[in-house]
């Protein structure tokens, strides 16, 4: 039987890319902006099994240190942070890669999130990542962000390449968070491609306006990566708006 090829890093240009996952990660998307001295890492995955997948993949394209950014409070975007927080842990000098640890980064509402429902989110792995579903193993503890973004934009400088942490308002969920590098716009699940958006969690119609917004937003972002899917651009999020519009 042949088979499935790992998911391999699409170039978006301007130093951002994308990783898509295999079903059992629930088909999420991983971003990763690179710039002279910093990379970004977009969501962290479904747990320490994933993460490690993912830093690999990462080292094909930088060795250097990461900021992880969550872009909400949902399992599959951040149950992989204490596999980073590991990794950024080890001491310099024993890897050029690791040279004083691992920043991460949330809307101040999607950390409340983590904290108030992530244990309760644990189940969802059960299959793939069982050491995460059961709360025992390295890298299964809840890595919360210590780093928040609040109603101000939060611009970062990777060197060479700024990039955005900046809120839109409530949607998705009350604690979305956009990243915003050069001509592309991580989303999240604020945006959806191949798969309904999900409500769960959700605050329709202002979510419905938040669409419409990034529906105007294609001068400065051409590409807009949702965080299952694959790319799209600011007229899927004008259509994406009605959608959301009809279960508000
Ligand atoms: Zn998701």
């Amino acid at each position: 039987m042949p088979q499935t090829p790992a998911p391999a890093w699409l170039d978006l240009g301007g130093g951002s890319h994308v990783l898509p996952s295999t079903a059992d990660r629930a088909l999420v998307n991983i971003g990763l902006v690179i710039g002279t001295g910093r990379a970004l890492l977009v969501d962290s995955g479904t747990g320490p099994r994933h993460a490690a997948e993912i830093l690999a993949a990462v080292r094909t394209l930088t060795p250097l240190p990461l900021t992880v950014v969550n872009t909400h409070a949902h399992w599959d975007h951040f149950f992989g942070n204490a596999f980073f927080a590991a990794e950024g842990a080890k001491p310099a000098g024993t890897d050029a890669k690791h040279d004083g640890g691992t920043q991460f980064w949330a809307h101040a509402a999607a950390v409340r999130g983590m904290w108030v429902a992530g244990e309760s989110q644990r189940a969802a792995v059960a299959g793939p990542e069982p050491e995460m579903a059961a709360g025992t193993g390295p890298c299964t503890e809840l890595v919360l962000p210590t780093h928040l973004v609040r109603e101000e934009p939060v611009r970062l400088d990777l060197g060479g390449v700024v990039v955005e942490l900046f809120s839109m308002g409530r949607g998705h969920t009350d604690g979305d968070l956009m990243v915003g590098a050069p001509g592309v716009l991580f989303a999240g699940d604020v945006l959806e491609e191949g798969a309904p958006p999900q409500f769960e969690d959700a605050f329709p119609a202002e979510w419905a306006a938040v669409l419409m917004q990034l529906g105007r937003m294609g001068r400065q972002y051409p590409v807009m990566v949702p965080g299952h899917g694959r790319p799209v651009d600011a007229a899927f999020a004008a259509r994406l708006a009605r959608v959301v519009e009809a279960r508000a």
